[in-house]
């Protein structure tokens, strides 16, 4: 298992890039602790694959360097950097049995034959593969194929690195919670740098210790599933997790409030922002409420209220903006109109879709 350093890296698929658009990934500086498990979140085309190469050895990039443990690796092949990799489809010999299979990459490396069966058992009973283990590969489902391609990465205990692309989009949905879980497990006994590439929020959050969400091209923020929801460094981040996102408002600032819609909105800090910049206020449906009679609030209207099973969520009209609020299980509405009150203490002040930081009194 290694450390490993990203160091000003950059990659554009044009031979002469102009301009900061023409790159499929901006200048990334960062390090993915050793045994660590992250996941690479964003939405198709962002560059989630092209980072991922760049770290097993399948694409050099365009500027800076890549190191393992110190030793810069910029230039050297998957198989010189000790690299396990699972794609999105299959990769099996069809033609093998499920256990040869997973004997496979253990005795092109010259591992013990003793030590490939016990780790091979292992990972048939793992995979819950083990009546299959003399089947051969072709015979088996898109699933099953599927998880023997994750065996042939997770026998390989002296890996410095297993990278997944994807790798339960073919899944069912039941298997996929199964086998996500799995993974899990795996990485707390085995303790692998795994780094894990999805466009699904679910996947990322409960996989990943730390998710690096992507978006065009850039990383707008790293952190704990927990630090994604409590304080979004970036518009997208808020509004891609959750369910619904954060809502996001287009506001002016006036010191410790904001003015939305024409209604003064208070926040938990003083905010100097240029008032030439895009500023935006971002709340999280779940930090707004409905006002109780004698309290003051926001004037809304209610546009619709849809019951999603734990919540319900109601969709208000706040001038000329939509908003997305929780209203938890039991709580009554009644009249068409209503005031909300936000939870000053859970907004944001985004200027041009970062988020800025207030001076609290
Ligand atoms: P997906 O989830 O759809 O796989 P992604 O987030 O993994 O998307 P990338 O595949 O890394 O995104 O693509 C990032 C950008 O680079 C996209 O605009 C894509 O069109 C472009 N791109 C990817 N591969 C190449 C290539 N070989 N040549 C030219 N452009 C490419």
């Amino acid at each position: 298992m290694a450390q490993i350093k990203l160091d000003q890296l950059a990659h554009s698929y044009d031979a002469n890039p102009q301009t900061d658009a023409d790159f499929a990934l901006k200048q990334i500086d960062y390090e993915w602790d050793d045994g660590g498990a992250y996941a690479l979140l964003g939405p198709s085309g962002c560059g989630k694959t092209t980072l991922l190469n760049i770290i097993s050895g399948l694409l050099t990039p365009s500027r800076g360097s890549i190191q393992f443990d110190g030793n810069d690796v910029t230039h050297r092949t998957p198989e010189e950097r000790n690299i396990a990799q699972v794609f999105q489809f299959p990769v099996i010999y069809d033609t093998m049995t499920v256990a040869q299979n997973l004997e496979f990459p253990l005795a092109n490396r010259g591992v013990d034959s003793r030590e490939i069966r016990k780790r091979v058992d292992e990972m048939l009973v793992t995979l819950d593969l083990t009546d299959k283990a003399n089947s051969r590969a072709q015979r088996l489902t898109a699933d099953e194929k599927q998880k023997i391609s994750l065996g042939r990465g997770l026998v390989r205990y002296d890996v410095n690195a297993i990278l997944f692309d994807e790798p339960l989009t073919v899944i069912d949905p039941h298997m996929k919670w199964q086998l996500r879980t799995k993974l899990k497990e795996l990485h707390d006994r085995f303790g692998h740098t795994m780094i894990y590439v999805t466009h699904d929020q679910t996947e990322a959050l409960t996989f990943a210790d730390k998710v690096v969400v992507m978006y065009e091209g850039e990383v707008v923020q790293i952190g704990t599933p927990e630090e994604l929801f409590e304080r979004p460094d970036h518009t997208f981040v808020g509004y891609f997790i959750g369910s619904p996102g954060m809502n996001i408002l287009p506001c002016k600032v006036d010191g410790a409030q904001a003015i939305v819609a024409g209604h003064r909105v208070a926040l938990g800090g003083r905010y100097h922002v240029d008032d030439r910049a895009r500023i935006e206020l971002g709340i999280r449906p779940e930090f707004i409420r409905f006002a109780k009679t004698h309290e003051h609030g926001l004037p809304v209207w209610i546009e619709s209220v849809d019951d999603v099973g734990r919540h319900r969520i109601a969709k208000v009209r706040l001038g000329d903006y939509q908003l997305n609020i929780i209203v938890p299980e039991g709580q009554e509405l009644s009249a068409t109109d209503h005031r909300i009150v936000i939870d000053a203490d859970r907004c944001g002040i985004y200027v041009n879709d970062h988020r800025a930081t207030g001076v609290t009194a």
